[in-house]
């Protein structure tokens, strides 16, 4: 059902982090990897909550509940290293959070006008995609629950940990060190993104609820229809959109555009969500 094909193996042996220290191709040299944040945090393992004072500190301090949120500064996505499947993504890819930026997600982001201004930080074992909003969105009343929901579906418009909190998910300061990872490694700003509005959100989150199956096959693979078949592989098949919520090929069937995403995620950390539901 589920083959894959080994496919962006690779033999690299060393980390390739220092690849993008001289700016990324293709790219303008904005987008490098310079801390954009005017602070520089030197603490071990300290977060940064996206919400009302956007505090930074040890994660059990900062901690927000949705209903304390009273103003909304990002959404976010985290896409864990650890839970990709090196036979889709590559080996290279699920060891260095750079390399999984430099040869999938800044393309998925390039192709969508909202995800393209997405900021990215290196958390030391994963990417955080970070939409900055250009003014914070405010809450009142029953509003932190709706955007809470928004966010949730949000997460997921990448193979990031679905498992992510909604508006009280919190990153990782620029300049903090992440000491779940050995070695430690320092958080940095892969791409710089710019400011999203309110508008440009609620745009994304229609498009994700009403055509999650035209927006993925162009994050993923570029187009309505993709040759060979992403999903199972077969040369002489195409997936193609279905609709809004079903892509098809002649091997695969109709299947429900999330396969699209859970394609990315290894067999293991699938194995062991569906142990946990029972
Ligand atoms: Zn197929």
């Amino acid at each position: 059902m589920r083959e894959k094909k080994g496919r962006s193996k690779r033999a690299t042996k060393h980390r390739d982090e220092q690849q993008l220290d001289g700016g990324v191709p293709g790219q303008p040299p904005h987008s490098a990897a310079t801390h954009s944040r005017a602070h520089d945090h030197g603490a071990n393992d300290e977060r940064e909550s996206l919400v009302n004072g956007r505090e930074c500190g040890p994660a059990n301090q900062i901690a927000t509940k949705v209903e304390e949120v009273a103003s909304i500064h990002a959404f976010m996505s985290d896409l864990d290293c650890k839970i990709l499947d090196p036979a889709i993504v590559g080996e290279e890819c699920v060891r260095s959070p750079a390399a999984l930026y430099k040869q999938h997600v800044r393309h998925w982001l390039d192709r969508d006008p909202v995800l393209a201004k997405a900021q990215v930080r290196d958390s030391g074992h994963g990417l955080h995609v970070l939409l900055m909003l250009d003014e914070p969105i405010i809450c009142a009343g029953d509003d932190a629950r709706h955007w809470d929901k928004i966010a949730r579906g949000l997460r997921n418009v990448l193979p990031g940990d679905p498992s992510l909190n909604g508006i009280v998910a919190m990153t990782r300061p620029v300049g903090a060190r992440n000491t779940k990872v050995d070695p430690p490694r320092k958080v940095r700003v892969l791409r710089k993104g710019e400011p999203i509005t309110r508008a440009e959100i609620l745009d994304l989150n229609q498009r994700l609820a009403n055509a999650p199956a035209r927006l993925w096959m162009r994050l993923f693979f570029g187009g309505e229809r993709a040759s060979p078949c992403p999903l199972c592989g077969a040369t002489t098949h195409t997936l193609g959109v279905v609709g809004n919520w079903q892509v098809e090929c002649y091997e695969c069937g109709r299947v429900d555009a999330a396969a699209m995403v859970y394609l990315f995620y290894s067999p293991t950390f699938l194995d062991k969500r569906e142990d946990s539901r029972g």
